[in-house]
């Protein structure tokens, strides 16, 4: 019988380091990633080209299982193919993550993007999976788990530098997605229980992954 997967969560605020972390860490051990925030931006992105509304569950339901979109895991990114067009650069930018925000209360949206993520895992000898809800909801077993968050101000910076936006727009606009992702009813953005939690503020991107490697050692030695 095949072994299961090494699943190690990652779970945080918005841009408080978890794609790049997620993605070196992977990297180092030769596992897959998935930022499963990019099943959300991918449907928002595809929610607004078709005109769906924010509160038309049904539709947003039935888009979830549309084929005109996909998500395609790649070493550096979690792709979403619209069309048969690569839309990931599209989906990057904060106003397509306010909506995601706005449509990822939905209990029923929720369920239906739940199995894709869940299927990242299949066949794998390790996954690294990011977003909101991997350690409490999509990998509720994974024996390692990680919440990396960082003071507000060093989190908008880090994406208006990306971007080229500007800081108080952006911190402005997390505050309102963090908000809503930690008050909602179905899977709300929270530290999950035995979760290492990492304030990456005053840490650079090696130490912030040394750290998780240390704690991934760590859990590995008494699996
Ligand atoms: O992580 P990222 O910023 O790409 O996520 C975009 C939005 O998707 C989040 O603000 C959140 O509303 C939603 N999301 C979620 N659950 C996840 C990942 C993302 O609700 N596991």
């Amino acid at each position: 019988m095949a072994k299961a997967p090494v699943i190690v969560t990652i779970d945080g605020p918005a841009a408080s380091g978890k794609s790049s972390v997620s993605r070196e860490i992977a990297r180092k051990h030769g596992w897959k990633w998935v930022s499963t925030g990019a099943f959300y931006r991918g449907l928002a992105f595809v929610a607004l080209k078709k005109q769906i509304e924010l509160d038309d569950t049904q539709g947003l339901v039935d888009l979830c299982n549309s084929d005109e979109w996909s998500i395609e895991l790649t070493p550096t990114k979690t792709e979403v193919v619209f069309q048969g067009v690569d839309v990931t650069d599209q989906i990057n930018h904060e106003d397509v993550g306010s909506f995601a925000s706005r449509i990822s209360h939905h209990t029923n949206v929720r369920k239906a993007l739940l199995a894709a993520q869940r299927n990242c895992a299949v066949g794998q000898i390790g996954l690294v999976a990011e977003g909101r809800d991997c350690g409490t909801v999509v990998f509720p077993e994974a024996p390692i788990k990680v919440y990396l968050t960082a003071k507000s101000e060093n989190r908008a910076l880090r994406r208006a530098l990306e971007h080229g936006s500007d800081v108080q727009e952006i911190q402005t606009a997390q505050k309102i997605r963090d908000q809503q992702d930690s008050s909602r009813k179905t899977a709300p953005l929270q530290i999950p229980e035995n979760a290492l939690v990492i304030d990456t503020t005053e840490l650079d991107l090696v130490g912030v992954v040394a750290a998780v490697d240390r704690h991934i050692q760590k859990i590995m030695t008494q699996l």
